[in-house]
């Protein structure tokens, strides 16, 4: 799979190495990684190797990463053991979802109980 990477996004240098990651999963289309500054006992986020801004980004035709970051969250809390407890999957989107990083990105949060909203 051919990937398109970002020169100044943070996430993208972290797929190319050039910032160091403590990494859960990887496969030619998502990695996986702990999140620096966790808000619960397990913070991983999921993103895919090719630069996209954010769902709103990612053309019809190309959805189907989308099931795959999926299929990888599912694998992860089977492997981490945390499906059974149940767990939280977040994507902000945008200025008002308050999204930090344009390289999109969804967060797992599991490991406690989680307050909403
Ligand atoms: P957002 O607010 O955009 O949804 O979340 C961005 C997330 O990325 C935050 O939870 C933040 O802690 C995490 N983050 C930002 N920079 C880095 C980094 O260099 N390494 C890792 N592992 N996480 C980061
Ligand atoms: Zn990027």
């Amino acid at each position: 799979m051919e990937v398109y990477t970002l020169e100044n996004c943070i996430f993208c240098k972290i797929i190319n190495g050039e910032i160091p990651s403590n990494k859960v999963y990887e496969d030619e289309k998502v990695l996986a990684f702990k999140d620096i500054n966790p808000i619960a006992p397990v913070h991983i986020l999921v993103i895919p190797k090719k630069h996209y801004e954010s769902i709103i980004d990612i053309q019809d035709d190309e959805m189907d990463i989308v099931a795959h970051i999926h299929k990888t969250i599912n694998k992860i809390a089977d492997d981490m053991n945390f499906k059974e407890d149940g767990f939280r999957i977040i994507n902000n989107c945008g200025e008002n979802a308050g999204q930090e990083v344009k390289h999109i990105h969804y967060h797992i949060i599991a490991g406690k109980t989680l307050n909403w909203p």
